[in-house]
């Protein structure tokens, strides 16, 4: 594990996102240590979705040293914390994201791309809607679909098709 002064600085910040680590941390007895930190870093410097070992190349590039499991752990830990969240898409990879705005997620099926939106109405619908004796923590949206590279790709695929279909 390569120490970096930065990694220091960056445990010792005022961050909101890292004092709440911090406080989960020790709330929890567990230890600071270098590797935890490394990893929330490079987390907070992601902008969306990532999977682990998206998450394992970044660490990796940047010359630590941290295994596999630690990466597993420290990511359970900050699913625990509130501060990530964990998406299961369909015949996909676990994705993770930090808890951030709500937004909802439109999943093309043929390409696997996820694009995030902000809908506004969905939002203020769902901030006023109630359950009967539940209290809503946070929600997701998934809206199954293609998108318009893969719809133009079969509407080509399609029409090549078509005319090999007349030449017969
Ligand atoms: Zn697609
Ligand atoms: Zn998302």
């Amino acid at each position: 594990m390569r120490t970096d002064p930065n990694i220091e600085d960056f445990a010792a910040s005022n961050n909101p996102v890292v004092r709440k680590f911090n406080e989960f941390i020790d709330a929890h007895g567990l230890r600071r240590t270098t590797e935890r930190y490394a990893i929330l870093s490079h987390i907070m410097n992601i902008n969306g979705h990532f999977t682990i070992e998206e998450l394992q190349q970044l660490i990796d590039a940047d010359g630590f040293r941290v295994s596999r499991s630690t990466l597993y752990n420290t990511v359970e830990l900050l699913i625990e914390a509130k501060m990530l969240r964990r998406h299961v898409f369909e015949g996909m990879q676990a994705q993770y994201e930090r808890i951030t705005l709500p937004h909802t997620h439109l999943i093309c099926t043929t390409c696997g791309r996820v694009k995030e939106v902000r809908d506004p109405n969905f939002a203020a619908f769902m901030n006023a809607r109630r359950f009967n004796a539940f209290n809503t923590d946070h929600y997701s949206l998934y809206v199954y679909g293609t998108c318009s590279s893969c719809a133009r790709k079969s509407k080509r695929a399609k029409a090549a098709d078509d005319k090999k279909e007349k030449r017969k």
